[in-house]
């Protein structure tokens, strides 16, 4: 069974920022309204996401981290229109799998937390410990019992700034949720939380972003679009004077979700094309909202990968959306 989860751990396990995805999407769906990260040499020797959510009942707390522990599905209709991340109960068995955990959860009602560790398969004895409500889970010696996997890890430097921009871009999806980044025991960066886009790019890419940006948001309803379908973007583009060397700023959100499309970037970077250098690229954070029927967002749920039903008009939309405020800037 050890060995099937760490088999199974390769799919949700890859590295140090993949474990902090799964561990904040839980924290979100436990209705956290502040997660903290914190890592310590590249997330590799010291990874912990805590949140202020809902937590853990102390008698789910061995099961929590059991393959297929799922509390998220009660019915297979859930399954259609599934509103929360996690939905495959398997991430915490795999991680426990391949490092060594400890999970300390209190809720509401109770007292007193309480904390487990799990290590190579095996459970410590719950003990009740002081703490906060929500859960704090801690991962540490990542691949200690995997070496072949270990090897595949980069430098220490570069998971931490993998870690990083994937805390950046779970920030930039959640701006109601305050989120706090500490790395080797400093602040790198802290949202508020209080709802507004503009604010959490201020607190991760700093004022000039935050300034020299302008707003979109437009809706497009059915008649454009097949069926009863809406499609929604907003977000803040980059004047022109940001130009960036790589696609690496074009950021674009689906449905909440992260993710890298060769046709977003297209539309993005033509409408981008008479104000721009060749080989140049904007820098833009673009949150697109549209109909489940019109997107398929889980083609995988490490790749970053989206499916669209209406290619053309998605591209036109946001072309004609992005080219629409530039020219209309004073830039
Ligand atoms: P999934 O998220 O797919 O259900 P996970 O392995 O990620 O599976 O988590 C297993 C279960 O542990 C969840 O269904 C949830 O009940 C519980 N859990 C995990 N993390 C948290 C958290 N931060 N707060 C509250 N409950 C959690
Ligand atoms: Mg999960």
């Amino acid at each position: 069974q050890e060995c099937i989860n760490q088999i199974a751990a390769g799919e949700v396990v890859e590295r140090p920022s993949s474990i902090v995805k799964e561990l904040v999407e839980n924290a979100l769906d436990a209705k956290a309204t502040a997660i903290s990260i914190e890592i310590k040499g590249g997330g590799i020797s010291f990874l912990r996401v805590s949140d202020n959510g809902e937590g853990i009942f102390s008698e789910d707390l061995e099961r929590a981290f059991m393959p297929h522990a799922t509390s998220k599905i009660q019915n297979p209709k859930d399954l259609e229109e599934i509103l929360s991340f996690g939905f495959r109960g398997e991430a915490l068995a795999s991680i426990a799998s391949v490092a060594k955990v400890e999970c300390i959860s209190k809720r509401q009602e109770d007292f007193l937390a309480h904390r487990i560790l799990v290590e190579g398969g095996s459970f410590s004895p719950i003990e009740e410990v002081g703490g906060m409500d929500g859960t704090s889970i801690l991962v540490r010696d990542l691949f200690y019992n995997v070496p072949a996997r270990k090897k595949f890890l980069l430098s220490e430097s570069t998971e931490a700034s993998r870690v990083e921009e994937m805390v950046e871009k779970l920030a930039l999806a959640n701006p109601g949720i305050s989120f706090h980044f500490v790395k080797d025991g400093k602040s790198r960066f802290q949202t508020l939380g209080g709802g507004k886009l503009s604010d959490v790019v201020f607190g991760i890419y700093g004022k000039s972003f935050a300034k020299d940006s302008l707003e979109i948001r437009e809706s497009y309803y059915p008649s454009s679009l097949t069926g009863l379908a809406t499609l929604h973007i907003e977000g803040l583009l980059g004047k022109p004077s940001l130009t960036r060397s790589n696609r690496q700023y074009e950021i674009f959100f689906v449905n909440g979700r992260f993710v890298r499309d060769s046709l977003l970037s297209r539309a993005l970077e033509d409408a981008y094309k008479p104000f721009l250098m060749q080989h140049k690229f904007p820098f833009a954070i673009v949150f697109l909202h549209l109909s489940p029927s019109l997107v398929d967002v889980n083609v995988h749920p490490q790749k970053l990968e989206v499916r669209f039903q209406n290619r053309e008009k998605i591209y036109q939309a946001l072309f004609d959306c992005v080219s629409k405020t530039l020219s209309k800037a004073d830039l």
